[in-house]
């Protein structure tokens, strides 16, 4: 019998939400995953903690100033990385064959990069790199002939249902993002710029982190994963769809030109996708519980309320148009989201932002490396003074 096949993994943003739950999932299958990386940004404490556990032989930390401070917390003989060259180098570890990138936005770009330059599989729950450089991204990995193993739920779950197929087959005729609808789906559009921080911060159905959790009540994070699916499975965005599915069982759907739906359906755990992109070819059994049908009440479908939430057709503005506009479209967001978490701009003011950001861009036909960092660059002043003048 051919042994289970072991994933040595560099584990990018561990001491997140999505790096916390690939650790629960590490630890339920030690025969089948060893950490062998862990990367952050500047939480040494949580760091330091999870190096002890997993035992780790390389940490980076993006923040360098931290270095002394980690180092005192670590056992001999963990080599410390600093800064974003900190971040490339355990991210091309020769210890490593896949790296999960959970950085959250776009700072694990030129990492992703590496890793698959060095020949490693990328499991992507980084959603901002593939909209911001998405071309840049699936070329790289098609020449260099690495996996691309998509983490964010929805893509897990239209990756299952392919099932190695590819989307452009003339088989599937349209990919099915569900939507929660977030924390906003009722309420009436006049209470929007009434919405705070606090209130945004609560999402009803899923347990993330605080950057995607305002992503989910905008919509702007159905509309960042319209233009990722767009890359990761080589579809146009025409053929791109959101559902809202307020239980969010139903992680997303692809449709078949006979009309056949395959869906893929888990509880809400994040635990199901990681564990699928870090085993995938096969599927193991691991610690979370399949679901329980007859506990579930119903499983509901709405249309999206695009007029009074634009993310979604703004997205696909981006996403048809290309070039440079999908790299606006996600660092304006990262702005105002920041700008609307400090207070600064009201919940509205996060699409008004994108929006105004995006009609004053000079679009670029070229999507190159070069072309979109300083597209990221321009849209990220371009926001910044959008949101002072408001504030
Ligand atoms: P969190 O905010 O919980 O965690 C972010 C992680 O990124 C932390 O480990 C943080 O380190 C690290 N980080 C931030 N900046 C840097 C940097 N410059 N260099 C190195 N590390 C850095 O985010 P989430 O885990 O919620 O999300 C991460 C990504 O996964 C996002 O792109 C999100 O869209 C995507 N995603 C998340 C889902 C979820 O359920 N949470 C679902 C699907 C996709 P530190 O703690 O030290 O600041």
């Amino acid at each position: 019998m051919i042994p289970p096949r072991k994933r040595r993994v560099a584990l990018l943003g561990s001491t997140g939400s999505i790096g916390t739950t690939t650790l629960n999932v590490a630890r339920a299958m030690p025969d089948r995953i060893e950490i062998v990386a862990l990367a952050a940004g500047n939480n040494i404490e949580k760091l330091a903690a999870q190096a002890r556990e997993t035992g780790v032989r390389h940490v980076a930390i993006h923040d360098a100033s931290q270095e002394a401070a980690l180092r005192a917390l670590l056992p001999d003989g963990v080599k410390i990385h600093t800064g974003p060259d900190g971040l490339i180098e355990v991210a091309s570890l020769a210890e490593a064959d896949i790296v999960l990138v959970s950085i959250v936005g776009t700072a694990g770009l030129f990492p992703a990069l590496a890793a698959i330059n060095a020949g490693k599989d990328l499991a992507i729950a980084s959603k901002e790199i593939l909209v911001m450089a998405g071309e840049v991204i699936t070329r790289a990995a098609e020449e260099k002939g690495v996996q691309l193993l998509p983490v964010d739920s929805e893509h897990n779950a239209i990756f299952q249902c392919l099932n190695g197929q590819h989307a452009r087959n003339t088989e599937v005729s349209r990919l099915i993002l569900t939507a929660s609808g977030g924390p906003f789906r009722q309420l009436p559009a006049n209470e929007l710029a009434k919405v705070t921080p606090e209130q945004a911060l609560c999402h009803p159905t899923w347990n993330m982190g605080p950057k995607i959790t305002i992503d989910s009540a905008t919509l702007f994070n159905k509309g960042l994963e319209m233009i990722e699916a767009r890359w990761l499975f080589g579809i146009g965005m025409d053929r791109i769809d959101v559902v809202v599915h307020p239980q969010s069982i139903i992680h997303s759907m692809v449709e078949f030109v006979d009309g056949s739906v395959l869906a893929q359906l888990s509880r809400t755990d994040m635990g199901f996708p990681i564990q699928y992109a870090l085993t995938w070819p096969d599927r193991i059994k691991g610690a979370l519980a399949p679901l329980d049908f007859p506990s579930l009440a119903k499983l509901e479908f709405e249309a999206p309320r695009t007029d009074d939430f634009p993310a979604l057709d703004l997205a696909r503005k981006a996403g048809l148009t290309g070039g440079t506009l999908p790299a606006v479209y996600n660092a304006a967001n990262e702005v105002a989201v920041d700008a609307f978490r400090a207070g600064k701009i009201p919940f509205p003011g996060i699409w008004q932002c994108v929006a105004s950001v995006m009609q004053n861009h000079e679009v670029l036909a070229s999507s190159s490396l070069d072309a979109v960092v300083t597209a990221d660059q321009w849209a990220r002043h371009a926001a910044k003074k959008f949101c002072e003048a408001m504030g």
